[in-house]
């Protein structure tokens, strides 16, 4: 009887823990750390910013953002994918969530088990630059240069995986021309050394990148949407500039590890949506050339569904590639 009591209460107890961990009742109770897989100052931390203060006052607690850089932001995800599914670790990632499940031949995460799903942030065009005084003035003038001195040329990245890093694959291979790549933990470091002459030529986000070029710091070649820009009227599309086919939308998403609690996931993602409606975050992307994901998007079906079609629309064009990291 004792035996059977103790064994009783014992599953009472686990029972009691298992509701506690399953729900978040007075969730958020303390601050959110959303992890950004990238340096600060660039442009996932640029979107993450934005959006964590939005929803830092709909929900009443701070939503710190952390920049867990390197690897191509596996680094970031694998940090998040190993944290407490409590609701208060969240990633802010974008395509190369997907892309990195094939580029990387060891990850410490199963892309596609280790984590729930919130919603849908935004899709950001990019943009190729260059240093302020890099010589050629066009984008046709570009492919004939960097042709010329391939082996002198330099290419910034976030590293393999990064939407730059694809940006800059993709233009290799449309020139037909590799050239030497310069891996950063982050475009906002990159950015840094462009603007310093370190580095030649990159591929980034009109997040990181517009602010730079209607400033004239940084020389612009083309954007990767299919029309031009509001905000860089005068920059044409990489199909203007000779470059069909060429046409690139990073798209974020926020994510929490895996078995977080139903409840937290709902309040984090009717947070996100009201961030996405905020005037003043709606403002800011605009400025950045961006607008926030449709409604119907910020959910964490169409995140889920986003995912695997994009690890499947990237997986043949990654293996014919045949470039992986270790
Ligand atoms: N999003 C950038 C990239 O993929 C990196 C960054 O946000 O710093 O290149």
């Amino acid at each position: 009887m004792t035996l059977f009591k103790s064994l009783f209460s014992a599953t009472a107890l686990a029972a009691t823990l298992f509701a506690a961990s399953a729900s978040a009742e007075g969730y958020p109770e303390r601050s959110i750390t959303m992890v950004v897989p990238f340096a600060a100052g660039g442009p996932t931390d640029t979107v993450a910013r934005l959006v964590a203060e939005s929803m830092s006052k709909d929900l009443g607690q701070q939503v710190l953002v952390e920049n867990v850089g390197g690897a191509g932001g596996t680094l970031g995800a694998g940090r998040v994918a190993s944290s407490e599914p409590d609701g208060y670790t969240v990633l802010l990632h974008h395509i190369g969530m997907a892309t990195s499940a094939t580029l990387y031949r060891k990850l410490a995460y199963d892309t596609l088990n280790a984590f729930d799903y919130v919603g849908l942030v935004t899709e950001v065009p990019m943009t190729i630059v260059a240093r302020k005084d890099f010589e050629p003035t066009d984008l046709k003038g570009l492919v004939e240069y960097v042709k010329t001195n391939k082996d002198k040329v330099t290419v910034a990245n976030a590293g393999i995986g990064a939407a730059s890093h694809l940006c800059g694959m993709l233009f290799m291979s449309q020139i037909e021309t590799p050239l030497v790549t310069v891996p950063y933990k982050g475009t906002g470091p990159a950015m840094t050394d462009l603007l310093g002459g370190q580095v030649d030529i990159m591929c980034d986000q009109t997040t990181n990148t517009t602010k730079q070029i209607q400033g004239g710091t940084i020389k612009a070649y083309a954007v990767t949407s299919p029309a031009r820009l509001d905000v860089l009227p005068d920059v044409p599309t990489a199909a203007e500039g000779g470059l069909t086919d060429f046409q690139v939308g990073i798209w974020h998403g926020v994510y929490t590890p895996k078995g977080t609690p139903a409840d937290a996931i709902a309040k984090l993602n009717a947070s996100l949506k009201k961030a996405l409606t905020d005037e003043n975050v709606v403002a800011r992307f605009a400025e950045l050339g961006t607008a926030p994901s449709a409604d119907a998007d910020v959910t964490p079906e169409a995140l889920k569904a986003k995912l695997e079609g994009e690890i499947a629309r990237w997986k043949p064009v990654i293996e014919a590639a045949g470039q992986y990291a270790d």
